[in-house]
């Protein structure tokens, strides 16, 4: 059956099984027309019979359940018809079965010039459309006809097309003969279908039934050859194309683009908007390159001008390469988002290229690749339209065609297709959804794989009498919230199991996290067990191991020689001391940095592995401090909070506990935005405080991408605040590239009360504790993420003293930044980490070497539907198959290994 039909079938099958929910796709069986309907538009089936499906299928959410039925009945006898009937041209049933019919200008094969409307041909003897002038040629060696492609036959039926595929990969794993596989089925037979159980296995372009003894065709292994094999492409241009990382057809196919071009909504030069995103088509008018002194590179500064006026573009860093490719005369379009400098409009490094007239005039949207030295978006989008033309659509789905259906999704092939060269706005937004569900579903598959591994482990319970612990608590200077209490009955009742635990406390900054932990590693310890707490930065180490020194002195014996801290700065012999007390068992409880997985440490019997700030760790750490014991307990704890479905979805291995109520006698803290001009007011608001007995923490924001340079900065500052404004005071510096034990002293010294001021880096964005600091100015604030903000006003707010957060911006207008207003009207971690969500995206929730997620294009983990859907999905599947082991999921198996393999998506 054609694909288009089958596709339908397939739904319409399922509800039927199902009993007529309107489910078989969700959202609802007319979700499915906005692939379907262009499917079957383009493989040109009679418009009477589309519209009549359309409008049936439209109908039916409305129907009662008792008419369902009839309904579906009817679609199925208007299916049995048409494909008895040719369609309007030779098309699907003279097709292999998986290979949709196309629309006349895509009928080109390999050994033709591309389809002229979108790439002209580069032959002096081209007709039409000459190369756009300016346009570099992407042959530039001189390239001799290559013998194996112009003996193919012309094209205009589907055979040529087929015939294409031996000579493109002559060597590797030699298809069936042509003539075979275009064996005619025989006409109006619907009888298989009705008859046959639906097929999950996903779609190979496979021949028709009878030939089945006949090899499949094995589009993979076609795919394997080399981009040599296509027209255009000698020894000299193929290196170029592997600096790109595209060394196959497959590579290409698989190279999405970064962006696209829309010719159909540019802007002229006078009705550009600052702070808008958009593209221009114009000539370059002027070029010319300021180096800087002794650099090779410099800023090159472009005019570009278009009958309405003209912009000055920035590119900074430009190579020699840039600027001979943007010198004056040339056209170009940019891409980018329109800025301000001096009262004039501007662009700074935009993405560029040169102007494609064939593209302008079909108005189509056009792929925008990576490029590199030698190789133009020209010729990239020509070779890229020879593979995706020849090979998308003949890809096999890796996803069974039920779920596919089920989900909406549209078939991989044409998703292929799409993402390369969209029809329409909407079918490229169908493209990305499908390989973003296709992602999370990989995603989702490995993190209840995971959970499952981890829940095979057997672990060593932990218990504690009621009454040691009610000693415990007793002995706390304050009462535990309702939420710490809640808590902590959960990873007791964990810690009991024989199943290790796996939990995560999430708690907004300030929850009181600490002393959960250190009840959980009294547990532990009680138990006769030891406990490891491991820690992202030096400073938040060295506060919890006073914390918990504090907290456990009077249920441990001898806190001084059974807590130790072990961090890189450890002076050897100690460390050394530290490592046989471990060993030994000695040692009940250790704290530290990454030093507690980096050195030779080993446990006598880790019970418990405590992870603060664990968003900071890779999987691996965590997995590495895990490795110490024989599966030891784990609790991990985060400050960042993060929206619920998020949640599950990162860490769906994980059990969740949320300390979601602060320790009573907390005081809101009152933020303010304001003006870099008016951040004298803010010095006088600190030094009133000061002199009320408060302390205050002025932030400096990451001025480059090093911390060199930023420490520089923040020195400078520091210098100027002690001197100038604050001559009278006390100023304490903290920064990264300061040595641990001078960190350790500025904080003690912060905390003492020594300094009434700490004028630091982000180095104290997470965990620092200090009840009587009470102002938190941040410098910059424009420059940080919403959560980042709300960790630094987290440093505040922490003791009985009213509260304050500062935060200076020095962009135009401050009172308008989205996300500092949001800082301004809540508090709730939660609701800022949805708006940060909202605004930029998860990437603060997530460390970036987290294996999985990194692997992570098209997906966005603000899309909540689709990680919803593909959740659903992948339970489903793990339910029928947890080993992926059926032949209908080998293909999702292997991606799986794919995509969770260490070091994947390390390249973004
Ligand atoms: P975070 O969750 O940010 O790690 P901490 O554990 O550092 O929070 O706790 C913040 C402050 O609150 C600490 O000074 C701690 O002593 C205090 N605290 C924790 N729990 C309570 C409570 N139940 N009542 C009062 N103060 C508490
Ligand atoms: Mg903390």
């Amino acid at each position: 059956m054609h694909p288009v039909l089958d596709q339908l079938y397939k739904v319409l099958q399922l509800e039927i099984k199902d009993g007529y929910p309107n489910k078989a796709v969700i959202g609802g069986l007319p979700k499915m027309l906005s692939f379907w309907e262009p499917n079957a538009r383009r493989a040109g089936f009679d418009p009477a019979f589309v519209d009549g499906i359309i409008t049936r299928l439209r109908a039916y959410p409305d129907l009662a359940q008792a008419d369902r039925p009839a309904a579906i009945q009817a679609m199925l006898a208007m299916l049995k018809e048409v494909e008895g009937a040719p369609t309007a041209r030779p098309g699907p049933t003279t097709e292999p079965r998986a290979q949709p019919a196309q629309p006349p200008k895509r009928e080109t094969t390999l050994a033709q010039p591309p389809a002229p409307k979108l790439q002209p041909p580069t032959r002096p003897a081209a007709p039409a459309s000459p190369p756009a002038p300016l346009v570099k040629r992407e042959t530039t060696e001189p390239e001799p006809p290559r013998p194996q492609l112009e003996s193919a036959p012309p094209s205009s039926s589907s055979a040529p097309r087929e015939a294409a595929a031996p000579s493109v990969a002559p060597s590797v794993d030699k298809p069936p003969a042509p003539a075979k596989l275009h064996a005619q089925r025989p006409r109006g037979d619907f009888t298989h279908f009705s008859e046959e159980p639906i097929d999950p296995r996903p779609r190979r372009a496979t021949t028709p039934r009878p030939l089945k003894a006949e090899p499949p065709l094995n589009p993979n292994a076609a795919l394997d050859a080399p981009l040599s094999v296509l027209y255009g492409i000698g020894p000299e241009r193929l290196k170029d194309y592997q600096r790109l990382g595209l060394s196959t057809l497959r590579d290409v196919l698989l190279n999405f683009p970064r962006r696209y071009d829309n010719y159909a909504t540019m802007r002229t030069i006078n009705r550009l908007e600052y702070g808008e995103e958009c593209s221009i088509i114009g000539t370059i008018t002027d070029s010319r390159i300021r180096r800087f002194r002794g650099s090779e590179r410099g800023a090159l500064k472009v005019v570009l001008s278009d009958t309405t006026g003209a912009i000055e573009l920035t590119f900074f860093n430009a190579s020699h390469w840039l600027a001979r490719a943007l010198g004056a005369d040339k056209q170009i379009v940019v891409a980018g988002r329109v800025q301000q400098y001096l009262g004039r409009l501007t662009m700074t490094n935009p993405d560029w290229e040169y102007l494609d007239r064939e593209l302008l005039n079909a108005g189509r949207i056009a792929p925008v690749y990576r490029l590199t030295e030698g190789v133009t978006q020209h010729a990239m989008r020509k070779v890229a339209w020879q593979v995706v033309e020849h090979w998308a659509r003949k890809q096999p789905d890796p996803l069974p065609a039920e779920m596919v259906a089920r989900a909406g999704l549209l078939p991989y092939g044409e998703t292929l297709f799409q993402i390369h060269f969209p029809d329409s706005e909407a079918r490229r937004e169908a493209a990305q959804h499908r390989l973003a569900f296709d992602e999370l579903l990989l995603l989702q598959l490995g993190v209840l794989r995971q959970r499952q591994d981890w829940q095979s482990a057997t672990a060593r319970p932990l218990a504690i009498t009621d009454e040691a612990f009610e000693a415990f608590l007793a002995a706390l200077p304050y009462r535990l919230t309702d939420a710490q209490r809640r808590a902590l009955a959960d990873i007791r009742a964990d810690l009991q199991r024989t199943v290790p635990m796996n939990r995560l406390l999430q708690g907004d900054v300030g929850s009181g996290k600490t002393v959960v932990a250190a009840a959980a590693m009294l547990v532990a310890v009680q138990a006769g067990a030891q406990a490891a707490l491991m820690a992202p930065t030096s400073i938040l180490a060295e506060q919890h191991y006073r914390s918990l020194s504090n907290l456990l002195q009077s249920a441990i014996n001898n806190p001084q020689s059974e807590i130790r801290l072990l961090q890189g700065a450890t002076p050897q012999s100690e460390k050394e001391e530290i490592y046989a007390g471990l060993r030994s068992g000695e040692i009940k409880i250790v704290v530290g940095t990454h030093a507690l997985i980096e050195g030779p440490v080993e446990f006598a019997d880790l019970g418990l592995a405590v992870v603060d700030e664990q968003h900071r760790f890779g999987v691996a750490q965590r997995a590495a401090l895990r490795g110490k014991g024989a599966n030891p307990h784990l609790l991990v704890m985060t400050a960042t909070p993060i929206p619920r479905t998020l949640a599950l979805t990162v860490y769906g291995d994980l059990d969740l506990s949320i300390l979601d109520e602060a320790p009573p006698g907390r005081q809101p803290i009152q933020t303010f935005i304001r003006h870099a001009n008016e951040r004298e007011g803010g010095y006088a608001f600190i030094r009133r405080q000061v002199q009320q007995g408060r302390q205050a923490f002025i932030i400096f924001p990451l001025v480059e991408e090093s911390e060199k340079i930023e420490a520089k900065a923040a020195v400078a500052e520091y210098d100027r605040l002690q001197r100038e404004v604050f001559p009278e005071l006390k100023l304490g510096l903290l920064h990264g590239r300061m040595k641990p034990d001078e960190k350790d002293d500025g904080m003690t010294r912060f905390r003492s009360g020594e300094f009434h001021i700490l004028v630091s880096t982000s180095v104290v964005e997470v965990g620092v504790d200090v009840p009587n600091a009470t102002v938190m100015l941040v410098e910059g604030a424009n420059r940080f993420g919403l959560s980042q903000l709300h960790q630094f006003r987290g440093r505040v707010g922490r003791g009985e003293h009213p509260s304050f957060c500062l935060l200076v911006s020095d962009a135009p207008n401050p009172r308008q930044d989205e996300r500092l207003t949001a800082m301004e009207q809540s508090q709730d971690g939660f609701v800022l980490a949805e708006k940060d969500l909202e605004l930029r995206g998860p990437g603060d929730f997530l460390g970036t070497r987290q294996s999985g997620f990194a692997a992570l294009r098209m997906a966005k983990l603000s899309d909540v539907q689709t990680i919803e859907k593909a959740r659903r999905e992948a339970q489903r599947l793990f339910e029928t198959d947890p080993a992926l082991a059926l032949p209908e999921h080998r293909t999702i198996a292997e991606n799986l290994a794919r995509f969770w393999s260490p070091g994947a998506g390390d390249v973004s």
